[in-house]
């Protein structure tokens, strides 16, 4: 006899949160190992985070999974919520039942040792000791791709793996709008021959550092009774679930500017996680929807108002109270100009809000042609090089600050990249409307009042976890597809006033 649907939904229900918890035990103990856990006991919790990852794969890719997909999707009596956890599960266990198990572990085992040897390559500026590593993931990508299956361009597959529902007609031409705007821009800027003075080129006490950071994130509505912040080499955000969203900075007297924007910009995807819906706990759309709408909100947060005067017009009177010292000879105006300095540089993550989709466009387009077997692994520095001078004027002296910087190809994350620029061209787009539904937005901020605006995004963006798709969610805000009008107005308004050009 069939089961009932409902005592079906309900074991599936239970199936499927046994895996969240395993997922939560790993990013707790990810957690901890980035954050100053004992080194002595590392190799053994090792151990026991592969054990647990195992433990929720071996859920997900179930034969006992593949029925419950079978049939409860889109069936009768099935509410939307477990519909959505349904297709959910279903986009992973296609995804790795397609894939041979000894094809995929040979893969994990050349990523990890992929990773290891770029590090010594980045170090050494030698990219032919990485280049036969990176060969050889990227074969393992095109394989994949191929069991995969795709639609129209290969680089299809892997973009919806981070972004659901992008593809590359509709990237190239939201960068091809983009680039057409920036490129003149940064150029302009470059000839207007100002430079703005940087109040954060100083020195600054780590412990007041932490202080106002702490503040700051409290002021935007970060809740430390369901976080905490601590330090760790590369600042993150960790959501256990929405009780528990943990988030990481860097501190060092000399760089402050890095502390400060950086806390913000993780302050941004914690709102995030902490505001997804409590029906959604224990299911697998209890996260934020897509990168890039995630790094939507970090982007939004950190520079649409984290760099923005009127936000400092209401705290840098406090920030000179922390830091007198450091704040003779300063005033807001000056200030704001420093915090949004532009300056056409080599390496990715210390760019400026302006410059830093050019970079993503690089990785971009190099991406999209070695997937497409266009260009070859061996050709990568000097394109590399060509491309900085195209669109940033520069070129790196060698690949360590070329095409050896990041860590992403080496581990095998292909199609990750452009989530960055989509989430500035999201987070533009969702400021334009949010101007004009909240249309005090701008006294708020100069209040430091953002319960209306936290409010907002959390009834538009945050409750809704995975319930909704990234392209659902900016045509509700918005009422259009994701467009590149909006970041290339926004940057060009923004800057053209800063540098008077
Ligand atoms: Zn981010």
């Amino acid at each position: 006899m069939k089961k009932n649907v409902e005592v079906l939904i309900k074991e599936f229900r239970e199936y499927v949160a046994q895996m969240k918890y395993y997922q939560e035990v790993s990013s707790l103990i990810g957690w901890d190992l980035r954050t100053g856990a004992p080194k002595k006991g590392i190799d053994n919790r090792t151990k026991v985070l592969s054990m647990i990852a195992g433990k929720s794969f071996e859920i997900e890719t179930s034969d006992k999974m593949g029925e419950y997909i079978n049939s409860l999707e889109d069936g009768e009596g099935v509410d939307a919520v477990t519909n959505a956890c349904v297709k959910e599960c279903k986009r992973n266990y296609e995804k790795n039942k397609k894939i041979p198990k000894d094809r995929f572990k040979e893969y994990i085992r050349l990523s990890s040792k992929s990773e290891s040897v770029w590090e010594e390559a980045k170090h050494k500026n030698d990219f032919q000791m990485f280049k036969p590593y990176l060969e050889k993931v990227l074969e393992f990508q095109k394989e994949f791709i191929d069991y995969r299956g795709y639609e129209g361009n290969k680089y299809n597959t892997i973009l919806d793996d981070y972004e659901i529902g992008m593809t590359v007609d509709k990237v190239d031409e939201l960068f091809g709008e983009l680039k057409k705007n920036l490129v003149p821009l940064v150029k302009d800027i470059k000839e207007s021959g100002y430079e703005p003075k940087k109040f954060f080129d100083n020195e600054f006490d780590v412990k007041k550092q932490k202080e106002f950071c702490k503040y700051i994130l409290k002021e935007i509505k970060y809740d430390f009774e369901a976080g905490r912040l601590d330090e760790s080499v590369h600042p993150f955000t960790i959501g256990m679930n929405p009780g528990d969203v943990r988030v990481t900075t860097r501190f060092s007297p000399e760089n402050f500017e890095g502390a400060l924007f950086g806390t913000i910009h993780e302050g941004g995807h914690a709102l995030y996680e902490q505001n997804v819906s409590a029906e959604l706990v224990g299911t697998p759309l209890c996260s934020g929807t897509s990168s890039g709408i995630h790094e939507s909100q970090s982007r939004f947060w950190e520079n649409i108002i984290g760099r923005s005067k009127v936000f400092w017009s209401r705290y840098f009177k406090e920030l000179t109270e922390y830091f007198p010292d450091q704040a003779k000879g300063y005033n807001l105006d000056d200030f704001y100009k420093g915090i949004n300095k532009v300056n056409p540089s080599f390496i990715r993550v210390e760019a400026d809000e302006c410059t830093y989709n050019l970079h993503i466009m690089l990785r971009y387009e190099l991406e999209k042609k070695l997937i497409n077997n266009e260009i070859e692994v061996k050709d990568l520095p000097h394109i590399w090089n060509d491309k900085m001078e195209e669109y940033l004027g520069i070129r790196p002296k060698d690949d360590t600050e070329g095409v050896l910087q990041d860590v992403h190809w080496s581990g095998g994350m292909f199609g990750y990249f452009p989530t960055y620029a989509l989430g500035n061209l999201y987070s533009a787009q969702i400021y334009n409307t949010i101007l004009k539904e909240i249309p005090d937005f701008n006294d708020l901020v100069a209040k430091g009042s953002f319960d209306k605006i936290v409010e907002y995004l959390k009834d538009n963006i945050y409750r809704h976890g995975k319930l909704l798709k990234p392209n659902e969610i900016i045509k509700n805000i918005s009422g259009e597809e994701l467009s590149g009008k909006y970041l290339a107005d926004y940057l060009q308004q923004k800057y053209k006033d800063i540098y008077n050009i």
